[in-house]
């Protein structure tokens, strides 16, 4: 017998997520200190107040974390004006993905998202043994008609991210309250808001409103995006509190470092380095959004601090685009082989993108 017959055949066959290249390995390659703008993390870094409070708490390293991150906890509560049992921390948002497949998924059952949509929904509900269907996309952003469509006895979990990464699209606030007044009983509904602080649009739904009335809808959040702390691994959950007594049944001890515990909690505070985050965040998309037009390029309009471009051929544009040392990512694994997604960096990050991707396509115009 091989390793492989004594797992799933779903997790045999499964291909682990690929994430933005490194900095360091591109540098190594390269020679020359890059410009990575490949997996949406903040460009101005952590806030200040966060370091300084990983700073402080470095000697305290030889103890365990607050296993139930209890500040944490009572502080987003109060946030959300929600008492703590509705707060769920985890090692990163994606914990959360994990733990609701383990929770929801065996194998006969499935769960459904759209195409396009953020990749680890497949992973982990294939990690599970579990199939996943993926409505087709209208104009690249979610059709939830379709993906209500889909919906069948052995469904369990519906996966929605709002705005969708790669897309950066959103859906609207009557096209959800539709889909939730037409669910099943029998399904979970996660709305993944990793990106939820960009949002500009002004009938985005927040679906924390509606968890009062739908004690199977999670909605998740993250310290990755606009708090810059990425490294880290710090997101959570937000739920009723029984869905959040489930997580927590089968969570691992301390999912939440001490460093972690400390940060978040500073960075949370820290609404200045949230607002020059904003509004970095809206100048370089509109430098952007002005280039692409000027060279040309077709975009979708994104509510993120990224945007996907049709640049025609991705996967060769990410490749001259590395030798310029821009890191962009390709998108072939998303079935979306025609465009990139780039994320907003600072000023001149912004600029070292252009200059590169005008250079790679100037040489292509001229080639045919
Ligand atoms: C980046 C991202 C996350 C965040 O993941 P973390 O584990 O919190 O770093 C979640 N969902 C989507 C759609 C994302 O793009």
């Amino acid at each position: 017998m091989e390793l492989e017959d004594l797992v799933l055949p779903s997790v045999a066959a499964l291909t682990p997520y690929e994430p933005g290249k490194p900095i360091e390995e591109v540098q190594r390659e390269l020679g020359v200190e890059p410009v990575k703008l490949a997996s949406n993390e903040n460009p101005l870094g952590p806030s200040p107040r966060a370091l300084a409070a990983i700073r402080q708490a470095l000697a305290d390293l030889n103890r365990y974390p607050d296993g139930g991150s209890y500040e944490l906890v009572r502080r987003l509560g109060a946030r959300h004006g929600l008492s703590p049992g509705h707060i769920f921390m985890a090692c990163g948002s994606v914990e959360v993905l994990n733990l609701v497949a383990y929770l929801f998924i065996r194998p006969g059952l499935n769960a459904i998202t759209s195409e396009h949509a953020f990749a680890i929904y497949e992973l982990v509900v294939a990690a599970s043994g579990g199939q996943v269907r993926s409505a087709p996309m209208r104009a690249y952003g979610f059709d939830l008609e379709a993906i209500a469509g889909l919906i069948d006895r052995d469904t369990r979990v519906v996966f929605l991210a709002n705005p969708n990464n790669p897309t950066g699209t959103i859906y609207r606030r009557d096209q959800w309250h539709r889909f939730l007044s037409a669910l099943p009983d029998h399904v979970v509904v996660v709305a993944d808001e990793a990106y939820f602080e960009f949002v500009h649009a002004t009938d985005y739904p927040d679906a924390l409103e509606d968890l009062a009335h739908q004690p199977k809808l999670i909605v998740l959040r993250t310290f990755s995006k606009i708090y810059g702390l990425a490294g880290l691994r710090v997101g959570y959950a937000v739920a009723h509190p029984n869905f959040v007594r489930l997580l927590h049944q089968v969570r691992q001890p301390f999912n939440i470092n001490l460093l972690a515990q400390v940060a978040v909690r500073e960075a949370l505070e820290d609404r200045e380095h949230v607002e020059r985050t904003l509004a970095n965040n809206r100048e370089g998309m509109e430098y952007l959004e002005r280039e692409l037009a000027r060279l040309r390029l077709r975009f979708v309009p994104s509510q993120a601090n990224f945007i996907m471009v049709d640049v025609g051929k991705g996967r060769a544009v990410f490749d001259a685009l590395l030798k310029e040392g821009v890191i962009v990512r390709p998108l072939d694994a998303y079935r979306l082989p025609r465009h990139v997604r780039v994320s907003v960096g600072l000023p001149e990050e912004n600029r070292r993108f252009v200059q590169a991707l005008e250079k790679i396509l100037g040489r292509a115009g001229e080639a045919t």
